[in-house]
């Protein structure tokens, strides 16, 4: 097997776009510095790395014949907004579990930004009191019963679809997307950037990257920023999938362990709070280059690139690539930060 033998249903625009930062290069004195921008890569409600892993998923659904998608998130989840663009395109129904994964104290957190925008494509979604995991959820499995007995058939798709088999395939993919646009602008990406939480993103990289190294490509790092703030879990969570995906793909053996890199030190002390470096990373790269990032998954992957690349942890020689996976909508949850 290989990925070229998965089905994937198009939802995105193509490849993603690829730039140069030239005015955070030049800021942070290192590195050069350039993104990857899933932020920009669909026109399905501002798309994300949640559309590009769906790519791989909703080929299994419609198989199936489902008619609702039921997936689950934090209020503010980008994923859970991107499943009901998807069911919107594809004219299923969406049943949302929106749980209370953070405790962000801002009268219109569960109002505004992604709930608010899925609730426009006409997902139903529901509050539910339960705290931030990254894991499998009773409300979840709750949820996609709940629509077997009114007589629908559910298509479940987990957290982030990060626990799906077929959930790291997207950005497996990605690595293969990296490798034509290096030879296409004559560079190449010795370190990726990417930030990991339900980990599928980072784990897919890992699979596609070391797909690639054995095909004779030149061996690079992929470091994962943790913005979970439980990072055992997630290190473990991000080494399953990166060993399953690479199984999938035919890798053909195990992964060692210097390819599977999470990084703590950004995340603060919980899921979905800005800490100071945070809200740094969002001013920095808004006022440099234009460039927007939330606050609680890629604020913390820039936090982290931007001390990596000033320590010289990322060589002054290196060019980095930093995957930016989306989630701007969760910034109107958070206008208080910026008053
Ligand atoms: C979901 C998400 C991530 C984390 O990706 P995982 O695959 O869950 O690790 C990072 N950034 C944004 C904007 C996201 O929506």
């Amino acid at each position: 097997m290989s990925i070229a033998d998965f089905e994937r249903y198009p939802l995105t625009f193509g490849p993603s776009p690829v730039h140069h930062l030239s005015r955070l290069t030049e800021h942070l004195g290192g590195a050069q510095v350039w993104a990857k921008r899933e932020d920009c890569n669909s026109g399905l409600a501002f798309g994300g790395n949640k559309t590009r892993k769906l790519e791989y998923i909703v080929p299994d659904a419609l198989a199936q014949g489902a008619d609702t998608l039921v997936s689950i998130g934090g209020y503010q989840s980008n994923h859970t907004r991107q499943v009901a663009a998807v069911a919107a395109h594809l004219g299923l129904k969406c049943r949302l579990v929106q749980e209370k994964w953070v405790d962000w104290d801002d009268p219109v957190n569960d109002k505004v930004g992604n709930i608010l925008l899925s609730r426009i494509m006409g997902a139903d979604a529901r509050l539910d009191p339960h705290g931030f995991d990254i894991g499998i959820r009773s409300s979840w499995e709750d949820a996609l019963r709940e629509v077997e007995e009114a007589g629908g058939r559910p298509y479940g798709i987990p957290a982030g679809a990060s626990e799906h088999p077929l959930g790291g395939l997207g950005f497996a993919n990605w690595a293969y997307e990296v490798a034509e646009q290096e030879k296409e602008l004559g560079v190449f990406f010795d370190t990726i950037v990417v930030c990991t939480v339900t980990g599928s993103t980072h784990a897919g990289m890992i699979a596609g990257f070391a797909a690639l190294e054995d095909a004779g490509g030149r061996p690079r790092r992929v470091l994962g920023i943790d913005a979970s703030a439980t990072i055992d879990k997630t290190r473990d969570q991000v080494r399953r999938i990166a060993q399953h995906t690479a199984d999938l793909i035919g890798l053909g053996r195990p992964l060692r362990d210097d390819e599977v890199t999470v990084l703590e030190g950004w995340a603060g002390d919980l899921y979905g709070i800005p800490v100071e470096s945070t809200v740094e990373a969002i001013r920095l790269s808004g006022r440099l280059e234009g460039m927007i990032i939330d606050p609680v998954y890629e604020g913390k992957s820039m936090a982290g690139l931007v001390d990596l690349v000033t320590t010289g942890e990322i060589a002054a020689d290196s060019t980095v690539l930093y995957a930016h996976l989306g989630g701007q909508p969760a910034l109107n949850a958070y206008s208080g930060i910026f008053d």
